[in-house]
């Protein structure tokens, strides 16, 4: 793949989180974090390899050149601040799973379309579906 279209694919992936950021739901994520410490919810966020290289690229952008698992199970990529270090290019699990707080998570039905192109792209990238995310971001690291 050259640079022109694997850069073609992330655009991709923005343009599905800018599609979704305009679906009619209501949703407030404020930021509390809570969902980013997987080992205290017991659940992680599943990344497709376009996401998983945006976020990369973010967090390289935003200065973090590792991404060492923190050892209280938290997100790699949140920030000693307890905020998300690339909040702008966060991955779709991020904005739509099971924050209560933000209003609960999305019906599949409400954003399958914008799913079907995120596994569109990923197959592109020659992945198989989402994977978690500290395995997605130790394979964007790999490939950036
Ligand atoms: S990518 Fe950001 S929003 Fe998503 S779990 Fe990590 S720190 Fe939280």
């Amino acid at each position: 793949m050259t640079k022109e279209e694997r850069q073609h694919l992330l655009q991709q992936v923005r343009e599905v989180y800018a599609v979704l950021e305009k679906r009619p739901i209501e949703r407030q994520c404020t930021g509390r974090a809570e969902c980013c410490r997987f080992r205290l919810t017991g659940r992680t966020p599943f990344l497709t390899r376009g996401e998983a290289l945006l976020a990369m690229q973010a967090a390289r952008a935003a200065g973090r050149k590792k991404l060492p698992p923190p050892a209280d199970g938290s997100c790699p990529l949140l920030g000693t601040d307890g905020r998300c270090t690339i909040y702008q290019s966060r991955p779709f699990a991020c904005r739509t799973h099971f924050c209560e707080a933000a209003g609960g998570p999305w019906a599949r039905k409400e954003v399958r379309d914008l799913i079907h192109q995120l596994e569109a792209i990923d197959q592109r990238f020659g992945g198989s579906g989402g994977m978690g995310l500290p395995a997605a971001m130790k394979w964007a690291a790999s490939e950036s």
